[in-house]
């Protein structure tokens, strides 16, 4: 299992008291399949990617990626960790401004050790594989929302995480680019064998992942097992 939650609770200061953003969830995120999550604003989606980013420790429970327990490591560790392991996707697609669409995905590699050409090369290909193979020297000013959308896609997947989490990556686009975005995640989820959960608003969404988690308060509840 490539993303495990055991009974993970998190808790964040409110006014004298604590708010429980996710109470004793546990979840399985298999390798190759697209897991959603859904659930009404406030409910904790977006606290569950961060714990399983390790972002945020939980307060209590455990978050293994990759066969690792994150609950052992100190932050080094964790930043090694989530730079080899795990690929994230915001709701905003957070480009630089000044760099083209393949140097966004080569600063991935800058800690790596490889070599540039090689480096430049898996970037290039990622492109291609997102729809992008001709835009590869356009800043984000010159890219839709979409495309900028399909480059942090890209990115995500330059360091061939195991782990692939995804925020509400078509709240700033129309319905039909937003289907496009999901169906393209399916696939390089598929293809590239990463453990994927994508946050979502849109239940229309849903018929494209393999399986939906549904958040409510904090509380996971999911289908039985077929
Ligand atoms: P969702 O992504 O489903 O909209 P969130 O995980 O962002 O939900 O938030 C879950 C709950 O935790 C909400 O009540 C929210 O206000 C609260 N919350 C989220 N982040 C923080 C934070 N950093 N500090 C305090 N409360 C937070
Ligand atoms: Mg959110």
């Amino acid at each position: 299992m490539s993303l495990v939650l055991d009974d993970v609770t998190l808790t964040y200061p409110d006014g004298d008291g604590r708010l429980t953003a996710l109470d004793s969830v546990s979840l399985e995120v298999p390798a190759g399949r697209l897991t959603a999550v859904v659930g009404p604003s406030g409910s904790g989606k977006s606290s569950l990617l961060a714990v399983a980013a390790t972002l945020v420790p939980p307060d209590r429970g455990r978050v293994v990626v990759a066969g690792t327990d994150t609950g052992a490591l100190d932050p080094a560790g964790k930043a090694a960790l989530r730079r080899e392991r795990i690929g994230i996707v915001f709701q905003q697609p957070n480009l630089l401004a000044s760099l083209t669409a393949v140097e966004q995905l080569q600063v991935m590699a800058h800690l790596s050790g490889a070599k540039p050409k090689a480096v430049r090369e898996r970037a290039l290909s990622l492109l291609d594989a997102v729809g992008l193979a001709d835009l590869a020297g356009r800043r984000p000013h010159q890219l839709s929302g979409g495309q900028r959308q399909r480059v942090t896609l890209a990115r995500a997947l330059m360091n061939e995480p195991a782990v692939l989490l995804v925020d509400e990556p078509t709240s700033a686009l129309d319905h039909e680019r937003g289907a496009a975005i999901v169906s393209l995640l399916a696939a390089l989820t598929r293809d590239r064998g990463t453990a994927t959960i994508l946050v979502t608003h849109d239940r229309t969404h849903l018929a494209t992942a393999d399986r939906t988690v549904t958040v409510h308060d904090g509380r996971l509840s999911q289908p039985p097992p077929a």
